[in-house]
């Protein structure tokens, strides 16, 4: 009999190996060889190790692939290793069986459940160790006996609740090791069932018989003395890891960019995934900053003592924050340091100094009050489950670390880094923005933590500071070798552990590749963006302030294809009067010089609030009173600005003016009807008047809006949002809004039908415009501009000048039809 994932090919009777590594290399040839997997998945095996044991029981060993990997899986396969003599496979195990599997999806765990089962008969798991038949392997492995059951009914007299498994994955051996760690803990017993299939909630192997998968119900049952509270705690850790588990699935699904383009290590090294939060390639070794905790000592005081040294820690805080702020605005930007004027804000909050002083008049020190106080509002902002408000709960635990190091100045003090000579990558669970904009750049190349998301704070600054930067690495990286050289890809979401030497010298020749290719693009940065075959593409900057222009036109910015004014009212704490805005579009038409200038309105709301408008809160503020929708609601929000844009358009430079989030004619409407008014009241000459195509229904409607508009300015930051429904923010869900999804790229081209029907010119101006293979596959669509952040115009333009428009223009037809945006990336990546 030959089962379609284990075949006679896929296995190998009486051979041996030196190691459990050659073992495991020589599983992964034997699934190369029968095309289950690409010869990539052989390093995902090893990798494998480094995060979790594969050791399952009775010398069974059962090698698989990161979840991560899973693309290179061609077709589910298992191949198995008959080892009569043993590997060692460390803590003194021996294996003789190693089950290598590579599942595409929850194949994984019905091999599981199987093997499980054999290993609860020795008799027969012996005659596969020693057996000569290739049939008899596969007709064990592929058997269909019922699974065995722990009694059917209850038989416990127990406490219980139900659940229903929500981890992606189903449960595998990582979180159920949990699980049964946890139980461990109860004296008595501890089941887990799904309907009447029974598991000892104490056995891993019991455990993943039940083989379950996300989805399933389960009932846990806990008997004996403690038993709620046992199951309380043991419900806590389950629903503790869902979000682990869900960060894993999606760093699996992270961008495909990474794979054909990114640097390939050797079949020995170990990669570890994360999150892309700052790009760059560095090589260093590795500084690990062990987790911290702290306990606070209750100490007792009278009232007036307690208050009064809270009061002087609180102001002596409060004035360390506004110095940093002050600092870190020469370092990292008004913008950022604004970081830190928000945190000392928080040493005022009512609901903070409220519980804390009520925690001091229940008799508790000030000291352990106010930690107690801050990290009850901590977790009760982290537990909305709302990105922002989990960034806020960082904010808080670091002003809570600052205070306390006043009140008790003689215990360990804020944790801060004393980092050793040299230069590191700082591995730690989470950094604080304190800590970040303390680090010394000399010393440090790049940064990985075990949480963290895209959009913290922790982020921004890393960004600011150009150093690469990995988040929600998971808790693996901490166990890593203190000092061990490692290299960083973090626009690829990848720590690497080299596997040898030559690791790290082709790491070494990478980044040579690299450093001449950024040096090639910035020498031709300033030619024009015209192909092969002389199609020209106008390349603006996206920018904020007149300040910016001087340097974007250094990266070869022809003009500015999208000012964001929302600045001028963010870092402001008041409302922007007509003159003030007049002074900044007079200064902007200044520093560009009779070039192309493109002014958004205001685009408040979502993730851009500006407190002092104090606008109400919404459940959802990216579908609520957005951009447009807001100026059109606030007419003193709106004329000012229309009427400085007009103003400055009297100077006869040229300046267009862009409306933000448009989903209908009847918005288009009423703005041109305001700027009508206004122009004819100031005496102005007519300007481009043209709509950003970020809401889906625009890109829908765009044969219609074209007909009322000059220009189209595609937003892919926003569209991609929208169409995929991921908020741009979300820090699990985030890296799987990529805008090279084929649904966006076929919104895109409606956009374009509809822009080419009345002649009108097309651009892109979101973060798709500024990625090389993002910008091929734009320019083979038909925009006629694409406007970006400075420091990718470069890149952008080398692609454009190295391939003909036909070329463009045959990828971008293919991509229309791909299935997903691994897909599409993998055909721009064959014209990289
Ligand atoms: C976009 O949505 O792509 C865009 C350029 O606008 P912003 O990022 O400012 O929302
Ligand atoms: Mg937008």
């Amino acid at each position: 009999m030959t089962s379609f994932v284990l075949s006679p090919d896929t296995i190998a009777l009486g051979t041996c190996a030196a190691d459990k590594t050659e073992a495991i290399l020589l599983a992964g040839e034997l699934l190369v060889a029968a095309g289950h997997i690409a010869p990539d998945y052989v390093t995902s095996l090893m990798a494998r190790e480094n995060v979790s044991d594969t050791y399952l029981d009775h010398g069974v060993a059962i090698p698989h692939g990161l979840t991560a990997d899973r693309h290179l899986i061609r077709r589910t396969g298992i191949a198995v290793l008959q080892l009569p003599d043993g590997v060692e496979w460390g803590e003194n195990r021996r294996v003789r069986l190693v089950i290598a599997i590579a599942a595409q999806s929850d194949e994984h765990l019905s091999v599981l459940k199987r093997l499980t089962r054999l290993i609860n008969d020795p008799e027969r798991l012996s005659a596969l160790i020693h057996t000569a038949d290739p049939g008899q392997v596969i007709a064990a492995l592929t058997g269909d006996a019922p699974v065995q059951t722990i009694g059917q009914a209850s038989d416990l007299d127990a406490e219980s609740f139900e659940w229903i498994l929500d981890y992606p994955n189903g449960l595998h051996a990582r979180p159920a090791s949990e699980w049964v760690k946890t139980a461990r803990r109860h004296a008595g017993d501890i089941r887990v069932s799904r309907g009447n299939e029974r598991a000892d909630g104490k056995s891993l192997l019991s455990l993943l018989q039940l083989g379950l998968a996300c989805g399933d119900t389960l009932r846990v049952e806990a008997g004996g003395a403690g038993a709620a509270e046992a199951l309380a705690r043991l419900r806590d850790v389950m629903q503790k890891l869902t979000r682990e588990e869900c960060s894993h699935a999606v760093s699996a699904l992270a961008p495909a960019m990474q794979t054909s383009q990114a640097w390939r290590p050797g079949a020995r090294a170990v990669i570890l995934r994360g999150l892309n939060a700052s790009p760059g390639f560095v090589i260093a070794p590795l500084l690990i900053r062990p987790r911290q905790s702290r306990v606070i000592p209750d100490q007792p005081m009278s009232l007036g003592d307690a208050g009064r040294l809270l009061d002087a820690a609180l102001a002596i805080t409060r004035a360390e924050l506004i110095a940093l702020g002050d600092t870190s605005a020469a370092r990292f930007g008004a913008a950022q340091a604004g970081i830190f004027k928000a945190q000392a804000e928080l040493l005022g909050d009512t609901d903070l100094i409220g519980l804390c002083c009520r925690l001091i008049v229940e008799g508790h020190g000030p000291a352990y009050a106010w930690q107690q106080a801050t990290h009850t509002l901590a977790d009760r902002l982290s537990s909305v489950g709302v990105p922002l408000l989990a960034a806020r709960a960082t904010d808080l635990r670091d002003v809570s670390e600052r205070v306390l190091s006043h009140l008790l100045p003689d215990s360990a003090s804020r944790s801060r880094f004393d980092l050793p000579e040299g230069r590191w990558i700082l591995v730690a669970e989470d950094l604080t923005p304190s800590d970040t904009a303390e680090l010394d750049p000399s010393r440090i190349a790049g940064i990985v933590t075990v949480h963290g998301g895209p959009t913290s704070h922790t982020a921004i600054l890393a960004r600011t500071l150009s150093l690469p930067a990995l988040v929600a690495a998971g808790d693996a990286v901490l166990a890593l070798d203190n000092g061990k050289d490692a290299i960083l890809d973090a626009a690829t979401g990848r720590l690497i552990l080299p596997g040898d030497k030559s690791d790290l010298e082709s790491a070494r020749d990478w980044m040579g590749t690299l450093s001449e290719r950024q040096a090639r693009d910035a020498d031709s940065r300033q030619l024009p963006a015209i192909t092969t075959d002389g199609c020209r593409l106008e390349i603006g900057v996206n920018l904020n302030r007149p300040a910016q222009v001087k340097e974007a036109l250094e990266f070869g910015a022809e003009g500015v294809g999208l000012m964001r004014t929302e600045f001028l009212f963010l870092e402001s704490d008041h409302l922007p009067g007509e003159e003030e805005q007049l002074a900044t579009y007079f200064s902007m038409q200044d520093a560009l010089d009779g070039r192309e200038l493109i002014v958004r309105l205001l685009d408040i709301g979502g993730d851009k609030q500006v407190p002092h408008l104090a606008l109400p809160r919404e459940d959802n503020p990216f579908l609520g009173v957005r951009g447009i929708r807001l100026l059109l609601r606030r007419p003193d929000l709106l004329e000012p600005q229309l009427r400085a844009l007009y103003r400055a358009a009297l100077s006869g430079r040229p300046l267009s003016i862009l409306f933000p989030m448009i989903s209908t004619l009847a918005e288009v409407n009423d703005l041109k009807t305001e700027c009508e008014r206004i122009r004819g009241e100031l005496g102005a000459p007519r300007v481009d008047l043209g709509i950003m195509i970020e809401v889906p229904a625009a890109a829908a409607m765009a044969d219609q809006l074209a007909a009322h508009v000059d220009f189209f300015s595609i937003g892919t930051n926003d569209l991609t949002q929208y169409v995929l429904a991921i908020d741009r923010q979300h820090p699990e869900l985030a890296a799987q809004a990529d805008s090279l999804h084929p649904a966006v790229l076929r919104l895109i081209r409606q956009t374009i039908d509809g822009a080419r029907l009345h002649q009108r010119r097309i651009g892109v101006c979101g973060g798709l415009a500024g990625d090389p293979l993002g910008a091929a596959l734009l320019a083979g669509l038909g925009v006629d501009a694409l406007s970006m952040s400075a420091g990718d115009i470069p890149a952008v333009k080398a692609m454009l000048r190295n391939h003909s428009m036909e070329e463009l223009q045959r990828a971008a037809l293919r991509s229309l039809s791909c299935a997903d945006a691994g897909e599409v990336r993998r055909i721009a990546e064959e014209l990289a």
